[in-house]
């Protein structure tokens, strides 16, 4: 079927396009009703339906395919490689379930999953699925406020730890984190499961409460736990997300619709079909890491690779050596890493075969065209640019070379995804902007399945955070966007004040917090600036209570370090800049947009609402004559 009558028909016929799609799951009792969407911007699913992520990823292709490879760990930092078939995994994610169990973990509880990219954190997720547990994973880059922050909001039964990870060579100790984090939390889990690889000799444990995983394991080993059938609306996964404010959401993912979004987009979209081979660099901590590491392949019958460790190391040819060793027919990687390679001598991509791979998928943050230009020819298959949220679970602008492979076009991800009722609008007057006009990028509800539910525990913030920015009722993916005449849009960033390091969110507030939390300082305004490598990288203007002295640098680094300790290396700012002041509006809302243009050497902007114009010198000032800590 081609692109348009396909996104047609999902758009004017959803219960039908839907019912349709609903087939390529199994359902141990079938959904009642298509759509439900009685209480908007609410919407459910497959209302009736029971299904499990879990039945659909594993035990589903133990008929067909319980030889096949279905997950392939690989760390070229600890050296170490493990295969697993289905069958394989069967048992895995079966004594998992049975160890989750034995600590009486069940339905609709929450476990917090904080390891690095390693097959338990596979297991795991799957494990919760198998019980009806509700997993929320938590990057493991992530510091221990960070961590605390998200344990108290999901107040999980059970955490799950490694004792380390591992980067660059070096050993990231887990531990202290986890210790850290629980010590902060105010509603800590009574246990906490080790998985040990014995990289860190120095770890500690709490007697009673830290418990080890090889050990339990062991004694559930064989045993078989049954699937927990869940109605498709129940909540499946929690997946934390940074908003405008210091709090992260939880975004909620329900089953059934995400099951089938999950099997649709896994063949529609990458192209990937039973028995081939999807090797996706994120890590599980991440919204691609659940879709397309671990849901999205399994329930597709697929090979699924996850890597731990750097593009880099052991060289840079590693991942085009794992791309030929095991016949990767779509890789999914961000614009950040092909950027780190193509640093690199071009020479590594042509020392192996690639001829079964066919699709290099990129998602997470704007494409530039060199990048995307070097990629396409040195590996010399499409490059698809693909745009998502967190929120969205999968791509909602998209090429479909799965369906029919359109035109790329440098710059844009492509057309709108099934069900996505996509529209550009203008940010005061809510109508829709012609082609070539800049706008709000929206999705007018209901949200195809595999979209979040909800906002953990917070309906009304889920209303707030995404339905109240218009009269109309529209979600808006807060981007900016631009459509061509053909309908091809281009993301132009983000319209609020978050902002996206190497692909990943960040919170600016989240960053003022932590470098408020130093002593000195008075107040802190975070603003992204743009970088070569990461796309954006933080800055920070700062004010302090009192004057530093001779000491300025050693606050400003230690305030640095106060961003390192909460949320962890991604968030540092690249630099710090003492101010007198910063520039606020009559009405004392700092004015971002016009610091990000200084420090980019832009144009400020309207300056009209600026309540104190020397603010604005002080920072020219301060950008003149550099930063006070950073390069
Ligand atoms: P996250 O939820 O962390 O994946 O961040 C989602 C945000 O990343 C979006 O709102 C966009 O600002 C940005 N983003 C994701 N994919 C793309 C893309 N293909 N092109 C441009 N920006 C993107």
């Amino acid at each position: 079927m081609r692109y348009e009558e396909f996104y047609r028909q999902s758009i004017d016929e959803p219960e039908q396009f839907w019912a349709e799609q609903a087939r390529r799951i199994h359902w141990e009792s079938p959904p009642q009703q298509i759509l439900d969407q009685s209480n908007p911007p609410f919407r459910r699913w497959f209302v009736g339906g029971t299904t499990s992520l879990c039945y659909n990823a594993v035990d589903r292709h133990l008929a067909e395919r319980a030889e096949q490879l279905a997950l392939v760990a690989i760390s070229s930092e600890t050296g170490v490689t493990r295969e697993f078939t289905y069958r394989e995994l069967y048992w895995e994610v079966n004594a998992f379930a049975a160890v989750l169990r034995s600590l009486d973990v069940g339905k609709g509880d929450r476990v917090v999953i904080y390891l690095p990219n390693m097959a338990e954190a596979v297991f795991a997720m799957l494990a919760c699925a198998r019980i009806g547990a509700i997993h929320s994973v938590v990057f493991g880059g992530f510091a221990a406020h960070n961590l605390a922050l998200r344990i108290d909001d999901a107040q999980p039964k059970l955490l799950i730890a490694a004792d380390a990870g591992m980067r660059g060579g070096k050993v990231i100790p887990y531990k202290p984190l986890v210790d850290a984090a629980l010590n902060e939390s105010s509603a800590p889990p009574p246990h906490v499961l080790i998985v040990d690889r014995g990289l860190d000799p120095q770890m500690t444990r709490m007697a009673g409460r830290d418990l080890d995983f090889a050990e339990l394991r062991r004694a559930h080993e064989g045993v078989e736990v049954p699937v927990t059938w869940l109605e498709s609306n129940e909540p499946s996964y929690l997946l934390y997300t940074s908003g405008t404010t210091g709090r992260p959401k939880g975004v909620q993912r329900d089953v059934g619709g995400y099951a089938v979004a999950m099997a649709l987009s896994i063949r529609t979209v990458f192209d990937i079909a039973p028995g081939q081979v999807m090797f996706s660099t994120s890590d599980v901590g991440w919204a691609v890491g659940h879709s397309y590491n671990v849901y999205g392949p399994l329930i597709g019958g697929a090979t699924s690779l996850l890597y731990e460790g750097m593009p880099t190391r052991p060289d840079p040819g590693i991942w085009w050596q794992l791309c030929e060793r095991y016949g990767v027919h779509t890789m999914f990687s961000s614009p950040t890493a092909i950027r780190v390679l193509k640093k690199q001598d071009e020479s590594w991509l042509k020392k192996y075969d690639l001829s079964k791979l066919k699709w290099l998928f990129l998602a997470g943050e704007p494409l530039d065209e060199p990048t995307a230009q070097w990629i396409t020819e040195a590996l010399g298959v499409p490059v698809i640019d693909n745009y998502w949220q967190t929120e969205t679970g999968w791509p909602a602008i998209t090429l479909m070379p799965g369906l029919e492979l359109k035109p790329t076009r440098f710059g844009s991800p492509g057309l709108p995804a099934p069900g996505y009722k996509m529209k550009v609008i203008d940010e005061n007057t809510g109508k829709e902007v012609a082609a070539g006009v800049k706008g709000v990028l929206v999705f007018k509800p209901p949200l195809p399945p595999g979209c979040l539910t909800t906002v953990w525990r917070d309906d009304d913030r889920y209303v707030y955070s995404y339905f109240s920015h218009f009269k109309e009722l529209l979600y808006s993916s807060l981007d900016w966007a631009v459509r061509d005449e053909d309908g091809y849009t281009f993301i132009l960033g983000r319209t609020d004040d978050v902002i996206n390091v190497a692909g990943h969110r960040l919170g600016t507030r989240e960053i003022e917090e932590a470098v408020a939390s130093h002593p000195a300082v008075a107040e802190a305004a975070v603003v992204g600036i743009k970088d070569e490598l990461k796309g954006q990288v933080p800055i920070v203007f700062v004010t302090l209570k009192q004057d530093a002295g001779d000491g300025t640098g050693a606050v400003t680094q230690a305030m640095q370090q106060c961003v390192v300790d909460q949320l962890g290396g991604l968030a540092k700012p690249s630099r710090v800049y003492l101010v007198n002041a910063l520039p606020k509006t009559r009405s004392g809302k700092l004015l971002r947009r016009s610091l990000q243009a200084l420090a980019e050497h832009r144009d400020p902007g309207d300056l009209s609402t600026l309540d104190d114009p020397g603010a604005l010198d002080d920072i020219r000032r301060a950008l003149e004559r550099g930063p006070d800590q950073g390069s």
